[in-house]
This record gives C-alpha cells, structure tokens and sequence, in this order.
C-alpha cells in the first residue's frame, strides 16, 4: 500500500545504518508488510524500529532484530530453516520471502492460526505447527539454520542435534530481562559460539526452557 511506502523505506534505511547489509535480507524486508502482521491499533506504528504487542502479552520483534538475527543465519535460497516462535508470522514470511523453506512452531494455538490466516493470504507457504519448539522438529532435520525467537535460560540439546554440518543456530540465552543472542555454528563435531549483548525477548517456555 502506497501508505506505508515511505516508511517502509525510513525503516530500511535505519537497518543499513545500523549495519544489516545482506541485500536479501534487505530486499525481503522491503517487500514484506509489516503493517499485516500487527494489530489494528498498532499499524501507524508498523515501521517503527519497535517491538509491538500482537496479544497473549507476545510481541512482534522489532524489524532490526528479525534482520539481524537472519543475516546472522546465513541461509541461502532452497534451504531448510526451523523457526522456534512463529508469533505473527512476520519473521517466517522474511524467510519464505527469501526462498528458504521455513518450519515454524509456535506452542500458543490462537496465534499460530492468525499467523497462518495472514501467511497464506499472503501467499507466503510455511509449514507450521502448534507445539514445544524446544524439542525441535525432528520430522524434518536436519535445519541449515534454526531461529530461536524467544529467550531461553540455556541451549537446548535438541536443537543443536537437529543442526546440519556448517548450519547455525541463533538464539538469545540469559535471564528473563536481558539476554545474549548465541550464534552457534555446527563444525563436525564442535560448536563455535559468537554472542553479542543486550538483545531481550520475551521467555521461551518449555520443556528445555523456562516452565510455565
Ligand atoms: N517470530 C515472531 C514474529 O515474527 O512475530 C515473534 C515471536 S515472539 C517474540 C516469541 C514467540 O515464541 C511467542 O509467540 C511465544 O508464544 C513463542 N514461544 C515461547 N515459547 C515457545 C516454545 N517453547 N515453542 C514455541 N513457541 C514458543
């Protein structure tokens, strides 16, 4: 929509002073409408580098985080990537934009739907799934990239099990109010580690990360 055409050019234009530089991150973060993925009552704000509600006290991550934490994964088109909070869908049809194939789960029910409404009325496709994402999905491992976008008190072991040779996991691991986004790289048998401060998000509950 004409609308948002200004802004959504602002918000790009603020991902590349802060340092996002893959143009196809770039590329689908201008094509995708953020203003679909938020609430009525938020969409003045759709472009706003913010996190924005999107109910059942969740968020949709702020579009310098979704950048970030996608260039951090390094996946190129036609490859598998696990994601581990579908919330809005927002970040899913980043990567679906990408030509990725995205695997997303989400343990809350009614967001998963809306999530699924607004990706295929987008026509973005996605296979999605309520459930414990701390338990990955090992259906379909294993993932070039796993995108974790809930913050977990420690790594859980299923997910660096379903990570491909060379593949990466992102992540943010620390407390309830701050946390360290973990970029983990699979090389043979080690993992390399990068962590970068001062990222928050909202708790990623389950079974491998934090209880209910
Ligand atoms: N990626 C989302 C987007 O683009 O809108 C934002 C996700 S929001 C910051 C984090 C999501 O993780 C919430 O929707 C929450 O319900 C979900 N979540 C928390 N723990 C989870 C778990 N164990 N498995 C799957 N989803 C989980």
């Amino acid at each position: 929509m004409k609308r948002f055409d200004e802004e959504r050019r602002e918000m790009i234009q603020l991902l590349i002073d802060r340092g996002i530089s893959d143009k196809r991150v770039l590329d689908a973060m201008s094509k995708v409408p953020r203003h679909m993925f938020v609430q009525d009552a938020f969409v003045s704000r759709a472009y706003d580098d913010c996190a924005l509600p999107i109910g059942y006290s969740q968020t949709i991550s702020q579009p310098y985080t979704v950048a970030f934490m996608t260039e951090a994964c390094n996946v190129k088109e036609g490859e598998k990537v696990l994601e581990i909070g579908t919330g809005s869908g927002f970040q899913a049809a980043i990567l679906a934009e990408m030509g990725i194939r995205v695997f997303t789960i989400e343990r809350n029910y009614q967001l998963l739907n809306e999530a699924r409404k607004r990706l295929d009325k987008l026509g973005y496709r996605v296979a999605a799934r309520v459930g414990d994402g701390t338990l990955g999905w090992s259906e379909f491992k294993p993932y070039r990239g796993i995108l974790v976008t809930a913050g977990a008190p420690t790594i859980p072991q299923p997910l660096l099990d379903q990570l491909d040779e060379g593949g990466r996991l992102v992540i943010p691991i620390g407390g309830i109010d701050e946390q360290k986004l973990h970029i983990i790289e699979k090389q043979g048998e080690e993992f390399l580690t990068r962590e970068i401060h001062g990222f928050k998000f909202v708790p990623l509950i389950g079974k491998r990360g934090w209880s209910n």
